[in-house]
């Protein structure tokens, strides 16, 4: 009875043949949870920030000379050749910094705090130092003196939730005073391959077997966008050992990926135990490689059932599972982990696109001159992951149309 229940509830939620874009709505609408830890600075590059940062300092924390040179009052300096008393030294990290008066200068080194009284700065280049005395050749500038807080005010959170954590970005929260940052968990993700075909590289093939490489190519876009995979063992065409496989990825997981099984077959056991036993939210897009993937989720956790085809994983991975992830992450589309740039190129050669479907032929782009053009080699088919090592690039040639040689279209630059 639950289990007719279960079956009616959902057959009303799934969608079939939905376009790339409805796919991404309805898989943002079921994201990972997202989880925080804490990590020392010297981890965290390349990670998301979980929540804002606030400055713990003012930056600078002083007003201090952005030059070697001198010290000095602006008015004392209004005509070349002055000569002006030495007062001392102002060192990067001094605490006793000695006072500027009327007709002196004190020495100042980059990064120094300005002596109380001085005004502007001189450039070492444009003096001529003498035992307790200095030339000035050249103009004296306040703008020299970088002024405290210009760059940052303590308080302030220039860091933001989501914000990819750059080397720059490291660089900032040090300069903020964080020995420490939060950020997001990386998701931990099962990787599941399915098929009696299927064999581990690495082992002796029998006969009509082939080299599995789903599981190690989705692995590594997983890590890519920055989640952890959870590899496990090759999946018989069987109900029973893939459900067992399931349910433990759901226990341990944060999400799922399945390759393989989930076309038209008798033996496309993916689709068939989440039609009967999980929550189905879409089956099929319609786009070309990769046309049938399914979405829902399994004991309350999300999963991306794959198609086998190796480039459509990759190309279904690339425009829908990343983005997810991305989402799920809650980084910064613009500068966070990705796997792909969009960018309009020039055709150099006729592309033929797909009725009905979204188009996403491999394709070489490359610059040339002011503008990015590009070209494909044959070998388009979507069990060839070579034409994805060979090209660094998609078309995104929309339902029933071609471009013609010299057109324009939008494409994904792989990265
Ligand atoms: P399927 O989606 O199971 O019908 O598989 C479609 C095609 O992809 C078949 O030619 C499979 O042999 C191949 N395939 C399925 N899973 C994998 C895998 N994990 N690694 C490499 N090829 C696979
Ligand atoms: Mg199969």
């Amino acid at each position: 009875m639950g289990r007719t229940l279960q079956l009616h509830r959902f057959s009303g939620l799934m969608e079939k043949g939905v376009s790339l874009e409805r796919a991404l709505d309805i898989a943002t609408q079921f994201l990972m949870e997202r989880k925080q830890e804490t990590l020392p600075l010297d981890t965290a590059t390349g990670r998301i920030l979980f929540a804002d940062l606030r400055s713990l300092v003012d930056d600078p924390r002083f007003d201090n000379s952005a030059m070697d040179g001198w010290a000095v009052r602006e008015a004392d300096c209004q005509e070349l050749g002055t000569v002006l008393r030495i007062v001392g030294t102002s060192q990067a990290g001094s605490t006793e910094v000695p006072l500027v008066g009327e007709g002196e200068a004190c020495s100042i080194m980059t990064g120094a705090p300005i002596p109380e009284g001085a005004d502007a700065i001189v450039m070492v280049e444009d003096s001529t130092n003498h035992d307790d005395s200095v030339t000035i050749n050249g103009p004296a500038r306040p703008g020299f003196i970088r002024k405290r807080g210009e760059n940052l005010v303590e308080g302030k959170r220039p860091l933001k939730s989501g914000n990819f954590l750059t080397p720059s970005a490291i660089s900032l929260a040090a300069t903020m005073g964080h020995a420490r940052v939060s950020v997001v968990r990386q998701p931990s993700i099962a990787v599941i391959g399915v098929g009696d075909e299927l064999t581990p590289p690495g082992e002796p093939l029998s006969e009509n077997s082939i080299y599995e490489s789903n599981t190690f190519g989705i692995s590594s876009l997983v890590k890519k966008m920055g989640g952890v995979p959870r590899r496990s063992e090759l999946i018989r065409d069987s109900i029973d050992d893939l459900r067992e496989a399931l349910d433990g990825a759901a226990e341990s997981c944060d999400a799922i990926i399945t390759s393989g099984g989930v076309s038209m077959g008798k033996w496309d056991i993916v689709r068939q135990i989440m039609e009967e036993e999980g929550d189905v939210r879409f089956w099929r897009i319609m786009m070309r490689p990769g046309g049938p993937p399914i979405f829902g989720s399994w004991k309350g956790i999300p999963i991306f059932g794959l198609p086998g085809n190796p480039v459509s994983s990759h190309v279904v991975f690339t425009v829908l599972v990343a983005p997810w992830m991305s989402k799920s992450m809650g980084s910064d589309e613009a500068y966070g982990p990705r796997l792909a740039n969009r960018v309009r190129v020039t055709m150099q050669e006729p592309l033929k696109g797909a009725p009905g479907k979204l188009c996403m032929r491999r394709i070489s782009i490359r610059q040339e001159g002011d503008t990015l053009v590009a070209s494909t080699s044959t070998h388009q088919g979507s069990g060839n992951i070579h034409s994805m090592v060979a090209h660094n690039g998609l078309s995104l040639l929309p339902p029933d149309t071609n471009c013609e040689k010299g057109g324009t279209i939008d494409a994904l630059w792989l990265c």
